[in-house]
Protein backbone atom coordinates (compact mmCIF):
# COMPACT_ATOMS: atom_id res chain seq x y z
CA UNK A 1 0.00 0.00 0.00
CA UNK A 2 2.94 2.30 0.63
CA UNK A 3 3.00 5.14 2.30
CA UNK A 4 -0.05 7.52 3.53
CA UNK A 5 0.69 10.24 5.62
CA UNK A 6 2.55 13.92 4.25
CA UNK A 7 5.27 12.63 7.14
CA UNK A 8 6.43 9.12 5.00
CA UNK A 9 9.97 9.39 4.44
CA UNK A 10 10.96 11.73 1.29
CA UNK A 11 12.43 9.78 -1.78
CA UNK A 12 15.04 12.07 -2.30
CA UNK A 13 16.57 11.12 1.47
CA UNK A 14 15.84 7.60 0.53
CA UNK A 15 17.87 7.73 -2.98
CA UNK A 16 20.77 9.23 -1.00
CA UNK A 17 21.72 6.25 0.19
CA UNK A 18 24.22 5.05 -2.17
CA UNK A 19 24.29 1.43 0.13
CA UNK A 20 27.93 1.43 0.88
CA UNK A 21 27.81 0.27 4.40
CA UNK A 22 29.92 2.33 5.83
CA UNK A 23 27.68 3.18 8.34
CA UNK A 24 27.51 -0.30 9.24
CA UNK A 25 29.95 -0.64 12.29
CA UNK A 26 28.68 2.33 14.02
CA UNK A 27 25.35 0.91 14.37
CA UNK A 28 25.00 -0.32 17.82
CA UNK A 29 22.17 -2.99 16.33
CA UNK A 30 23.69 -4.26 13.95
CA UNK A 31 26.61 -4.72 15.86
CA UNK A 32 24.89 -6.79 18.76
CA UNK A 33 22.77 -8.75 15.96
CA UNK A 34 25.00 -8.71 12.30
CA UNK A 35 21.91 -8.35 11.03
CA UNK A 36 21.66 -6.41 7.91
CA UNK A 37 17.83 -5.43 8.65
CA UNK A 38 18.86 -4.39 11.91
CA UNK A 39 21.87 -1.86 10.21
CA UNK A 40 21.09 1.53 8.84
CA UNK A 41 21.35 0.77 5.32
CA UNK A 42 19.00 -2.34 6.02
CA UNK A 43 16.00 0.10 7.47
CA UNK A 44 16.78 2.03 4.45
CA UNK A 45 15.95 -0.67 2.13
CA UNK A 46 12.82 -1.69 4.06
CA UNK A 47 11.70 2.30 3.56
CA UNK A 48 12.35 1.91 -0.01
CA UNK A 49 10.84 -1.36 -0.67
CA UNK A 50 7.39 0.18 0.39
CA UNK A 51 7.74 3.45 -1.38
CA UNK A 52 7.48 1.39 -4.18
CA UNK A 53 4.72 -0.76 -2.95
CA UNK A 54 5.63 -3.15 -0.25
CA UNK A 55 2.54 -3.08 2.86
CA UNK A 56 3.68 -1.62 6.14
CA UNK A 57 3.40 -5.25 7.93
CA UNK A 58 4.55 -6.47 11.09
CA UNK A 59 7.88 -7.18 9.47
CA UNK A 60 8.39 -3.77 8.50
CA UNK A 61 7.61 -2.46 11.95
CA UNK A 62 10.13 -4.89 13.55
CA UNK A 63 12.88 -3.88 11.42
CA UNK A 64 12.10 0.24 12.03
CA UNK A 65 11.00 -0.69 15.82
CA UNK A 66 14.33 -1.88 16.65
CA UNK A 67 16.10 0.88 15.76
CA UNK A 68 17.77 3.43 18.83
CA UNK A 69 17.47 6.47 16.66
CA UNK A 70 20.45 7.16 17.98
CA UNK A 71 22.19 8.57 14.72
CA UNK A 72 25.33 7.08 14.93
CA UNK A 73 25.14 6.48 11.16
CA UNK A 74 24.57 9.98 10.04
CA UNK A 75 27.84 10.66 11.46
CA UNK A 76 29.72 9.14 9.25
CA UNK A 77 27.64 8.61 5.76
CA UNK A 78 29.00 9.69 3.08
CA UNK A 79 25.98 10.64 1.45
CA UNK A 80 24.92 12.89 4.08
CA UNK A 81 21.49 10.21 4.50
CA UNK A 82 19.21 11.91 6.75
CA UNK A 83 18.42 9.20 8.44
CA UNK A 84 17.20 10.48 11.30
CA UNK A 85 14.30 12.67 9.32
CA UNK A 86 13.42 8.98 7.64
CA UNK A 87 13.11 6.54 10.59
CA UNK A 88 10.65 9.62 12.03
CA UNK A 89 8.82 9.49 8.57
CA UNK A 90 8.70 5.53 8.82
CA UNK A 91 7.67 5.70 12.58
CA UNK A 92 4.60 8.31 11.53
CA UNK A 93 3.34 5.95 8.84
CA UNK A 94 3.51 2.81 11.28
CA UNK A 95 1.37 4.76 13.81
CA UNK A 96 -1.07 5.84 11.22
CA UNK A 97 -1.01 2.14 9.21
CA UNK A 98 -0.73 0.10 12.04
CA UNK A 99 -2.54 1.38 14.92
CA UNK A 100 -3.12 -1.34 17.96
CA UNK A 101 -3.53 -1.03 21.63
CA UNK A 102 -0.08 -0.76 22.05
CA UNK A 103 0.72 2.22 20.26
CA UNK A 104 -2.38 3.98 21.59
CA UNK A 105 -0.92 3.47 24.52
CA UNK A 106 2.19 4.37 23.53
CA UNK A 107 0.42 7.72 22.16
CA UNK A 108 -1.60 8.53 24.95
CA UNK A 109 1.83 8.48 27.17
CA UNK A 110 4.40 10.22 25.10
CA UNK A 111 1.67 13.10 22.85
CA UNK A 112 -0.63 13.44 25.51
CA UNK A 113 -0.03 13.00 29.00
CA UNK A 114 3.79 14.27 28.99
CA UNK A 115 2.21 17.51 27.70
CA UNK A 116 0.42 17.90 30.99
CA UNK A 117 2.15 19.36 33.81
CA UNK A 118 -0.26 18.65 36.57
CA UNK A 119 -0.39 14.62 35.75
CA UNK A 120 3.39 14.54 35.90
CA UNK A 121 2.95 16.05 39.38
CA UNK A 122 0.80 13.40 40.07
CA UNK A 123 2.67 10.57 39.08
CA UNK A 124 5.93 11.61 40.42
CA UNK A 125 4.27 12.17 43.67
CA UNK A 126 3.32 8.24 43.47
CA UNK A 127 6.58 7.16 42.00
CA UNK A 128 7.82 9.41 45.55
CA UNK A 129 5.52 7.73 47.77
CA UNK A 130 6.65 3.75 46.27
CA UNK A 131 9.96 4.83 46.42
CA UNK A 132 9.69 5.65 50.48
CA UNK A 133 7.58 2.56 51.19
CA UNK A 134 9.91 0.52 48.87
CA UNK A 135 7.16 -0.65 46.65
CA UNK A 136 8.98 -0.67 43.61
CA UNK A 137 8.18 -4.83 42.80
CA UNK A 138 4.31 -3.52 42.63
CA UNK A 139 4.84 -1.76 39.35
CA UNK A 140 4.98 -4.19 35.81
CA UNK A 141 8.18 -5.71 35.63
CA UNK A 142 9.42 -3.99 32.51
CA UNK A 143 9.27 -0.55 34.22
CA UNK A 144 10.90 -1.65 37.39
CA UNK A 145 14.74 -1.02 35.59
CA UNK A 146 13.59 2.38 34.90
CA UNK A 147 12.40 2.96 38.13
CA UNK A 148 16.00 1.31 39.51
CA UNK A 149 17.50 4.16 37.94
CA UNK A 150 15.41 7.36 38.86
CA UNK A 151 16.82 9.51 42.10
CA UNK A 152 15.17 9.87 44.83
CA UNK A 153 11.65 11.77 44.01
CA UNK A 154 10.60 14.42 46.07
CA UNK A 155 6.86 14.66 47.24
CA UNK A 156 6.16 18.10 46.36
CA UNK A 157 9.58 19.55 44.69
CA UNK A 158 9.78 22.81 43.88
CA UNK A 159 9.37 24.39 40.52
CA UNK A 160 10.52 26.95 39.20
CA UNK A 161 8.02 27.31 36.31
CA UNK A 162 6.12 30.79 36.14
CA UNK A 163 9.19 32.49 37.06
CA UNK A 164 11.98 34.70 36.00
CA UNK A 165 15.34 35.33 37.92
CA UNK A 166 17.28 38.46 37.27
CA UNK A 167 20.89 38.28 35.72
CA UNK A 168 23.77 39.70 37.87
CA UNK A 169 26.42 41.75 36.88
CA UNK A 170 26.48 42.94 33.27
CA UNK A 171 23.26 41.89 31.33
CA UNK A 172 23.64 40.13 28.16
CA UNK A 173 20.55 39.14 27.38
CA UNK A 174 17.24 37.38 28.35
CA UNK A 175 17.47 33.72 27.98
CA UNK A 176 14.41 31.19 28.20
CA UNK A 177 14.77 27.60 29.73
CA UNK A 178 12.64 24.69 28.32
CA UNK A 179 11.10 23.24 31.98
CA UNK A 180 11.03 20.03 29.82
CA UNK A 181 8.12 17.17 30.45
CA UNK A 182 10.06 15.80 33.86
CA UNK A 183 12.87 17.57 34.16
CA UNK A 184 11.25 20.25 36.34
CA UNK A 185 9.69 17.19 38.50
CA UNK A 186 12.46 14.73 38.49
CA UNK A 187 16.01 16.53 37.87
CA UNK A 188 14.82 19.72 39.76
CA UNK A 189 18.96 19.92 40.79
CA UNK A 190 19.79 20.38 37.52
CA UNK A 191 17.60 23.02 36.65
CA UNK A 192 18.46 24.85 39.94
CA UNK A 193 22.09 24.46 38.40
CA UNK A 194 21.05 26.18 35.26
CA UNK A 195 19.35 29.03 36.68
CA UNK A 196 21.74 29.74 38.82
CA UNK A 197 24.73 29.61 36.35
CA UNK A 198 22.70 31.42 33.64
CA UNK A 199 21.89 34.25 35.89
CA UNK A 200 25.29 34.72 36.89
CA UNK A 201 26.96 34.53 33.39
CA UNK A 202 24.75 37.86 32.70
CA UNK A 203 21.05 36.35 31.21
CA UNK A 204 17.67 36.96 32.92
CA UNK A 205 16.40 33.32 33.49
CA UNK A 206 12.62 33.03 32.64
CA UNK A 207 10.73 30.03 32.81
CA UNK A 208 7.66 30.28 30.96
CA UNK A 209 4.45 28.58 32.56
CA UNK A 210 2.45 28.22 28.83
CA UNK A 211 5.41 26.23 27.42
CA UNK A 212 4.67 22.25 26.66
CA UNK A 213 7.14 19.25 26.22
CA UNK A 214 9.83 19.30 23.37
CA UNK A 215 7.92 16.73 21.60
CA UNK A 216 10.85 14.47 21.06
CA UNK A 217 8.95 11.30 22.34
CA UNK A 218 6.25 11.64 20.67
CA UNK A 219 8.25 12.25 17.16
CA UNK A 220 10.18 9.22 17.67
CA UNK A 221 7.49 6.94 18.72
CA UNK A 222 5.58 8.20 15.13
CA UNK A 223 3.26 10.58 16.79
CA UNK A 224 3.76 13.18 13.97
CA UNK A 225 0.76 15.68 14.33
CA UNK A 226 1.22 15.83 18.18
CA UNK A 227 5.16 16.83 17.63
CA UNK A 228 4.02 19.77 15.48
CA UNK A 229 1.39 20.77 18.15
CA UNK A 230 3.93 21.12 20.86
CA UNK A 231 6.61 22.79 18.32
CA UNK A 232 3.91 25.23 18.04
CA UNK A 233 3.08 26.16 21.74
CA UNK A 234 6.82 26.30 22.20
CA UNK A 235 7.48 28.36 19.66
CA UNK A 236 4.26 31.06 20.81
CA UNK A 237 5.83 30.23 24.67
CA UNK A 238 9.80 30.75 24.01
CA UNK A 239 10.12 32.65 21.09
CA UNK A 240 10.54 36.00 22.38
CA UNK A 241 13.72 35.29 24.36
CA UNK A 242 16.93 36.15 22.76
CA UNK A 243 18.21 32.24 23.97
CA UNK A 244 16.32 29.02 24.57
CA UNK A 245 18.60 26.81 26.71
CA UNK A 246 18.04 23.43 27.15
CA UNK A 247 19.58 20.93 29.81
CA UNK A 248 18.14 17.61 28.51
CA UNK A 249 20.33 16.90 25.32
CA UNK A 250 17.59 14.73 23.60
CA UNK A 251 15.30 18.13 23.90
CA UNK A 252 17.64 20.42 22.88
CA UNK A 253 18.74 18.27 19.79
CA UNK A 254 14.93 18.07 18.81
CA UNK A 255 14.30 21.92 19.19
CA UNK A 256 17.02 22.73 17.25
CA UNK A 257 14.80 20.82 14.19
CA UNK A 258 11.98 22.69 14.87
CA UNK A 259 12.48 24.24 11.23
CA UNK A 260 10.89 20.62 10.22
CA UNK A 261 8.15 20.60 13.06
CA UNK A 262 6.38 23.96 12.52
CA UNK A 263 6.05 27.05 10.53
CA UNK A 264 8.29 29.54 11.72
CA UNK A 265 10.50 26.68 13.81
CA UNK A 266 13.80 27.77 12.16
CA UNK A 267 13.24 31.24 14.05
CA UNK A 268 13.39 29.46 17.16
CA UNK A 269 15.84 26.61 16.37
CA UNK A 270 18.34 29.32 15.34
CA UNK A 271 17.87 30.20 19.44
CA UNK A 272 18.37 26.96 21.23
CA UNK A 273 21.79 26.04 22.83
CA UNK A 274 22.19 23.07 24.78
CA UNK A 275 23.28 24.24 28.49
CA UNK A 276 26.63 23.07 28.13
CA UNK A 277 27.31 25.14 25.24
CA UNK A 278 26.18 28.76 26.83
CA UNK A 279 27.98 27.29 30.14
CA UNK A 280 31.20 26.23 28.51
CA UNK A 281 31.04 29.78 26.71
CA UNK A 282 30.77 31.88 29.59
CA UNK A 283 33.95 29.72 31.06
CA UNK A 284 35.84 30.47 27.99
CA UNK A 285 35.70 33.82 28.35
CA UNK A 286 35.92 34.60 32.39
CA UNK A 287 31.67 34.82 33.52
CA UNK A 288 31.77 31.83 34.90
CA UNK A 289 35.12 31.14 37.13
CA UNK A 290 37.45 27.97 36.83
CA UNK A 291 38.53 25.75 39.73
CA UNK A 292 41.80 24.62 39.15
CA UNK A 293 42.33 21.62 42.14
CA UNK A 294 42.34 18.24 40.32
CA UNK A 295 39.51 16.92 42.11
CA UNK A 296 38.26 13.35 41.47
CA UNK A 297 37.76 11.37 38.25
CA UNK A 298 34.50 12.22 36.77
CA UNK A 299 33.76 9.29 33.73
CA UNK A 300 32.28 11.02 30.85
CA UNK A 301 29.32 9.87 29.24
CA UNK A 302 28.33 11.08 25.73
CA UNK A 303 24.74 11.41 25.23
CA UNK A 304 23.64 9.89 21.46
CA UNK A 305 21.69 12.94 20.64
CA UNK A 306 24.44 15.45 22.48
CA UNK A 307 27.24 13.68 20.29
CA UNK A 308 25.99 12.63 17.19
CA UNK A 309 22.85 15.29 16.54
CA UNK A 310 24.44 18.08 18.20
CA UNK A 311 28.40 17.22 17.47
CA UNK A 312 29.22 18.57 20.91
CA UNK A 313 31.43 16.67 23.19
CA UNK A 314 33.84 19.61 24.08
CA UNK A 315 31.95 21.04 26.40
CA UNK A 316 30.66 19.06 28.83
CA UNK A 317 34.77 17.83 29.87
CA UNK A 318 35.87 21.64 29.92
CA UNK A 319 32.45 22.37 32.31
CA UNK A 320 33.65 19.01 33.75
CA UNK A 321 37.57 20.41 33.95
CA UNK A 322 36.77 23.94 35.34
CA UNK A 323 34.85 22.06 38.17
CA UNK A 324 38.48 20.66 39.16
CA UNK A 325 37.36 17.31 38.34
CA UNK A 326 39.70 14.62 36.44
CA UNK A 327 37.56 13.65 33.13
CA UNK A 328 38.07 9.92 31.77
CA UNK A 329 37.00 8.65 28.76
CA UNK A 330 34.58 5.89 29.00
CA UNK A 331 34.13 4.62 24.95
CA UNK A 332 35.60 7.09 22.78
CA UNK A 333 33.78 5.56 20.05
CA UNK A 334 30.53 6.82 21.91
CA UNK A 335 28.14 3.99 21.25
CA UNK A 336 24.44 4.13 22.65
CA UNK A 337 24.28 3.26 25.88
CA UNK A 338 20.78 1.67 25.39
CA UNK A 339 18.45 4.39 26.77
CA UNK A 340 16.93 6.35 23.34
CA UNK A 341 12.99 7.40 25.51
CA UNK A 342 11.55 4.39 25.46
CA UNK A 343 13.41 2.36 23.48
CA UNK A 344 14.35 0.51 27.05
CA UNK A 345 10.10 -0.72 27.44
CA UNK A 346 10.31 -1.95 24.03
CA UNK A 347 13.11 -3.61 23.14
CA UNK A 348 13.98 -4.76 26.67
CA UNK A 349 16.80 -7.50 25.55
CA UNK A 350 18.87 -4.76 22.91
CA UNK A 351 18.46 -2.42 25.17
CA UNK A 352 19.84 -4.38 28.59
CA UNK A 353 22.69 -5.24 26.43
CA UNK A 354 23.80 -1.90 25.47
CA UNK A 355 23.11 -0.73 29.08
CA UNK A 356 25.46 -3.57 30.60
CA UNK A 357 28.06 -2.93 28.26
CA UNK A 358 28.12 1.01 29.29
CA UNK A 359 28.26 -0.25 32.89
CA UNK A 360 31.38 -2.35 32.42
CA UNK A 361 32.94 -0.09 30.51
CA UNK A 362 32.30 2.56 33.26
CA UNK A 363 33.66 -0.19 35.93
CA UNK A 364 36.97 -0.28 34.09
CA UNK A 365 37.30 3.58 34.47
CA UNK A 366 37.43 2.94 38.18
CA UNK A 367 35.71 6.38 38.76
CA UNK A 368 32.73 6.36 41.61
CA UNK A 369 30.95 9.48 39.36
CA UNK A 370 29.89 9.58 36.01
CA UNK A 371 28.42 12.82 33.90
CA UNK A 372 25.95 12.39 31.84
CA UNK A 373 23.96 15.44 29.84
CA UNK A 374 20.64 13.89 28.98
CA UNK A 375 18.45 12.62 31.31
CA UNK A 376 17.02 9.19 29.56
CA UNK A 377 21.15 7.60 29.57
CA UNK A 378 21.18 9.03 33.25
CA UNK A 379 18.37 6.58 34.38
CA UNK A 380 19.77 3.78 32.18
CA UNK A 381 23.29 4.27 33.33
CA UNK A 382 22.04 4.32 37.25
CA UNK A 383 19.78 1.10 36.44
CA UNK A 384 22.42 -0.79 35.12
CA UNK A 385 25.40 0.20 37.29
CA UNK A 386 22.93 -0.93 39.96
CA UNK A 387 22.52 -3.99 38.24
CA UNK A 388 26.19 -4.65 38.30
CA UNK A 389 26.53 -3.68 41.94
CA UNK A 390 28.82 -0.62 40.77
CA UNK A 391 28.72 2.10 43.34
CA UNK A 392 28.69 5.42 40.87
CA UNK A 393 27.37 8.21 41.22
CA UNK A 394 25.65 9.83 38.05
CA UNK A 395 24.96 13.52 37.43
CA UNK A 396 24.52 16.34 35.16
CA UNK A 397 27.91 18.32 34.08
CA UNK A 398 26.51 21.36 34.97
CA UNK A 399 25.18 20.09 38.06
CA UNK A 400 28.48 18.91 39.08
CA UNK A 401 30.00 22.45 38.07
CA UNK A 402 27.88 24.57 40.42
CA UNK A 403 28.08 21.89 43.14
CA UNK A 404 31.79 22.16 43.18
CA UNK A 405 31.76 26.41 43.02
CA UNK A 406 29.29 26.29 45.70
CA UNK A 407 31.45 23.98 47.83
CA UNK A 408 34.60 26.22 47.22
CA UNK A 409 32.51 29.27 47.96
CA UNK A 410 33.11 30.47 44.47
CA UNK A 411 31.24 33.53 43.65
CA UNK A 412 31.38 33.85 39.86
CA UNK A 413 32.16 37.16 38.69
CA UNK A 414 29.08 37.66 36.65
CA UNK A 415 30.86 40.62 35.09
S1 LIG B 1 26.81 5.11 5.03
FE1 LIG B 1 25.06 6.31 4.25
S2 LIG B 1 25.08 5.94 2.04
FE2 LIG B 1 26.34 4.31 2.98
S3 LIG B 1 24.90 2.61 3.35
FE3 LIG B 1 24.95 3.82 5.22
S4 LIG B 1 23.23 5.26 5.00
FE4 LIG B 1 23.64 4.44 2.95
S1 LIG C 1 19.96 5.45 14.34
FE1 LIG C 1 21.43 4.18 15.51
S2 LIG C 1 20.42 2.16 15.76
FE2 LIG C 1 19.30 3.29 14.14
S3 LIG C 1 20.24 2.64 12.23
FE3 LIG C 1 21.33 4.53 12.84
S4 LIG C 1 23.11 3.82 14.04
FE4 LIG C 1 21.67 2.07 13.88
Amino acid sequence: MSWVTDHAPHPDDLASCVQCGLCLPSCPTFRLTGLETASPRGRLTAMSAVAEGRPVDRRFSEIMGSCLQCRACEVVCPGFVPFGKAMEGARAELAAQMPGPGRRLRRLVTARLLRRRGVIRMASALIALTQTLRLKYLAPRRMRGALSGLRPLSHRPPSPVGTTRPARGDRRGVVALLSGCVMDQWFGDVHTATIELLTRAGYDVTVPANQTCCGALAAHDGWADDARDMAATNLAALGGADLVVVNAAGCSAHMKEYAHWTEGGSDLAAKVVDVTEVVAEAIADGRLPRLHETGPAVAVQDPCHLRHVQRITHQPRKILEAAGLRTVEIDPAGQCCGAAGIYSLLEPELSGRLGQAKAEQIRVTGSGLVSSANPGCELQIRNHLSSLQIDARVAHPVELYWEALRSHAVEPTGR
